[in-house]
């Protein structure tokens, strides 16, 4: 998934798509901030509560991770900029984005020159420009989160919109321990390996999906037709008849999945690279736990390098915060409690298509497992709470998405603004079976405030406006 969606040059995020933009109408798909203003609006509002609610801090720094084509990041600057204190409290705003392209086109919406500054090799900041809507702030590039240092001072707003659902995942499946044959080797990436305990005795064991080549049909053979040529399948799931490095681990990691262990035929899917990055928020809003072991990391080190992308800090290095601070603010699709089974698709042109059709040329993503990223901020953090998931039409409907589109809606100019903005604030919040108001989901991660005996909820949570 990683190599489709970001490798350098051929990934789907990452190529130069001559005249093809991955997003919008004319592109692959639509997100909430291409649909509607309103939505960028009201995440900038929800940060703004949260900058009220915890004190009206000051060296906010604005992060979002995956921001696309910048849009939600242009609608949440210019809705805080009409908070002039929270604006002026404003440090840097930092966007994480693997994709060389996107940067670009980011740099043309937000900033006032339209142009990224490159700064030196080894700076773990790849850009800078300065921000068009908050002046006197830089807007800050880097493709990892990991390459953003930690401050004990700083106060980290973060915003993740369609992000999580393109980080990869790994599939098991619980296979009964009957159809076991006893298995003497285990498959890593150098090759397969001998168990120091020998043969494995047979019990139901996760076993591990896996993506294998299907062999080009025989052209001899008259039966394969031309059109199933065209969108053949490169590609296909296979399940790994031994045991994997990420079969023995990650099912490991959550009583969720030990759960599910005398459930023959089981599917989950877990995204290690998303626990990291959840576990990664917590600890920038909480501080680190010093006994925390049980998220996976992916990245070679849970924590930021200071000083060069070539030198990361020590994973055990704990990170102090004397006062647990900022947020995150978690926006996509997903199931609100259980575990995503067989949720890898394609999308391609606003249809499902094939994941294993042209790598490189087709969106891929997943559902993501909400609870999954909760319990691993919670498990990263003790200065952490999480509120949610709650659906995105609770969310947005709580922060006044009505109000807000009728508004706009009155004021606009001619009957197709009208029809556009009216038929676009209804889209994000219907709830039909398929409605974006149902499938897309919120949470929160703020800090833990209840050891004072409070109990404060988010707006948008059940919250309502404090501070
Ligand atoms: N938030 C935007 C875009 C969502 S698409 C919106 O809602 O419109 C996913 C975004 O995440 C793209 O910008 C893509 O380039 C970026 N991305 C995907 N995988 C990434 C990774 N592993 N690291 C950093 N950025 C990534």
């Amino acid at each position: 998934m990683r190599q489709c969606l970001i490798s350098p040059e051929k990934g789907y995020y990452t190529r130069q798509n001559a005249g093809h933009d991955q997003f919008g109408v004319k592109g692959d798909f639509v997100t909430s901030p291409e649909i509607s203003q309103v939505f960028g609006e009201l995440v900038g509002i929800w940060l703004y509560t949260e900058w009220l609610a915890q004190g009206q801090k000051d060296k906010i720094q604005i992060i979002e991770v995956g921001p696309g084509r910048g849009t939600l990041m242009d609608d949440v600057l210019r809705t805080i900029s009409t908070f002039k204190s929270f604006a002026k409290s404003i440090d840097a705003v930092y966007l994480v984005e693997a994709s060389p392209y996107l940067q670009e086109h980011q740099a043309k919406l937000l900033s006032s020159t339209g142009k990224l500054n490159a700064l030196e090799t080894g700076n773990p900041i790849q850009f800078t420009s300065p921000s068009k809507h908050i002046p006197g702030s830089e807007i800050k590039w880097c493709e990892d989160i990991k390459f953003l240092s930690y401050e004990e001072t700083s106060t980290p707003f973060i915003i993740a919109h369609e992000f999580f659902d393109a980080l990869p995942i790994h599939v098991f499946q619980n296979t009964a321990s009957s159809s076991i044959p006893a298995s003497s080797t285990i498959l890593t990436p150098t090759g397969p390996i001998k168990p120091k305990s020998g043969p494995q005795t047979p019990k139901n064991q996760w076993h591990e999906f896996v993506v294998s080549p299907i062999q080009p049909p025989d052209p001899e053979d008259v039966t394969s037709s031309k059109t199933e040529d065209k969108e053949r399948e490169e590609f296909h799931l296979t399940v790994s008849k031994s045991p994997t490095p990420h079969s023995l681990y990650l099912p490991q990691t959550s009583p969720r999945y030990k759960a599910l262990e005398s459930t023959p035929n089981a599917i989950i899917e877990i995204s290690p690279e998303s626990l990291t990055y959840a576990s990664d928020f917590a600890t920038r809003i909480g501080g680190s736990n010093p006994t925390s072991t049980s998220t996976p990391s992916t990245s070679p080190s849970a924590f930021p390098s200071t000083s060069s992308k070539s030198t990361p800090k020590s994973s055990t290095t704990p990170y102090k915060k004397p006062t647990p601070s900022g947020c995150a603010l978690i926006l996509d699709y997903g199931p609100l409690h259980t575990i995503p089974t067989n949720t890898l698709r394609g999308i391609r042109s606003h249809r499902p298509c094939s994941p294993f059709t042209s790598p490189g040329l087709v969106d891929l993503s997943a559902d993501v497992d909400f609870v999954a990223l909760a319990e691993s901020a919670l498990n990263a953090s003790p200065g952490v709470e999480v509120h949610g998931p709650v659906e995105q039409d609770y969310f947005l409907s709580s922060l006044g998405i009505k109000e807000r589109a009728e508004r706009l809606v009155s004021r606009a100019g001619d009957e197709e603004t009208r029809k556009r903005l009216e038929g676009g604030w209804k889209r994000l919040v219907d709830r039909g079976p398929t409605g974006m108001g149902r499938i897309y989901k919120a949470m929160a991660i703020v800090p833990y405030v209840g050891r004072s005996g409070e109990v404060r909820r988010p707006v948008g949570f059940g919250g309502r406006v404090v501070g």
